[in-house]
């Protein structure tokens, strides 16, 4: 990688001291050293880059964090200005595509001010695309923001339409909201890709509902591998199922057609007939899919990854 030999922590301000000019033109000077073309030692076009606005959700899902998270003061986040610039050097650099991430990335304050920011620059061509993961809980009133970003399609994570299960997999979350926010959107005219983790024991009966869901509403459908991120999170081993296993009943009820589609991430996709159904596979855990990763992620404290899932 263009930092061989150098930690992941580059240039954060655990190194460069905030709020400080200096610090964002040591910034500036280090990215152009090391990150001049964003390919990488394998050949890999670094275009992609997943910006952590918060590590803060309102929600706990089982697989992703502990019941009792601590979370970081306000005041060790990248602000949106820092990101901006971060951003601005990036895009100079080649990334072409952004997804806003978290934590929950809607539940940061004032968040529209960093998503119309960077809508500025969807508008003036610097970028093809952004984008945003999000759970949904806040899309009835963020859809409108989103959509004057530029932003044209969004990924909202839901495990189950079981409003119990949902609740007892979010620890809290209320399945309306999320349900609500969706339609809201979609009246917006966003497209949605739903990413549901797969669960052993807890959704997989979730599964042939959510399907005919999301084609009954023109949603595109991932399944994502339960993969061992994050501390304290004591359910997962129990959890994981390969996607091979899950999607048992899809097969015994539809036909699966290899898809030619491709998105910018890690996704291979199925066709489902009759349904009409496109459905995406992210198995990270049974078929890696790094050697055409083309993403960077650039964490809440400005810390940059390769990837989460490994050294
Ligand atoms: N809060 C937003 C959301 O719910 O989409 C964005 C952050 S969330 C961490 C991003 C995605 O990661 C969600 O689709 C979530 O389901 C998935 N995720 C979290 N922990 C995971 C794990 N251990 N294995 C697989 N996917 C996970």
């Amino acid at each position: 990688m263009l930092w061989n030999g150098h930690s992941p922590l580059l240039y954060s301000k655990e190194i460069f001291p905030k709020h400080s000019h200096i610090w964002i033109q040591l910034c500036s000077v280090r990215i152009y050293a090391y990150i001049a073309k964003m390919i990488d030692g394998f050949g890999r076009n670094i275009d992609y880059l997943r910006i952590s606005v918060t590590d803060r959700c309102n929600f706990r899902c089982t697989y992703c964090m502990p019941e009792h998270q601590s979370f970081l003061p306000h005041r060790d986040l990248l602000t949106y200005d820092e990101i901006m610039v971060l951003v601005e050097r990036f895009i100079t650099h080649g990334i072409r595509k952004i997804r806003l991430t978290g934590g929950e990335p809607l539940v940061r304050r004032d968040i529209h001010i960093l998503i119309d920011a960077l809508g500025q620059h969807v508008r003036d061509g610097n970028l093809d695309e952004l984008t945003m993961t999000t759970n949904g809980s806040r899309l009835e009133q963020f859809a409108p923001r989103l959509v004057a970003a530029g932003m044209r399609r969004i990924n909202v994570s839901l495990d189950t339409l079981d409003a119990e299960a949902f609740r007892r997999i979010s620890r809290g979350g209320d399945l309306g909201a999320v349900l609500t926010g969706i339609q809201v959107a979609r009246a917006h005219g966003l497209d949605i890709k739903i990413n549901m983790v797969a669960l052993r024991g807890e959704n997989e009966d979730a599964l042939l509902p959510m399907a005919d869901f999301c084609a009954e509403h023109g949603l595109d459908l991932t399944l994502i591998e339960t993969m061992p991120l994050g501390a304290g999170v004591s359910e997962r081993a129990e959890s994981y199922i390969s996607l091979e296993d899950f999607i048992e009943p899809l097969r015994n009820r539809y036909r699966l057609i290899t898809s030619a589609h491709k998105s910018a991430g890690p996704a291979r996709y199925w066709q489902m007939e009759p349904l009409g159904l496109r459905l995406g596979l992210i198995t990270p855990m049974s078929h890696n899919f790094c050697d055409h990763c083309n993403r960077i992620r650039l964490t809440t404290v400005g810390k940059f990854y390769m990837c989460l899932g490994s050294e």
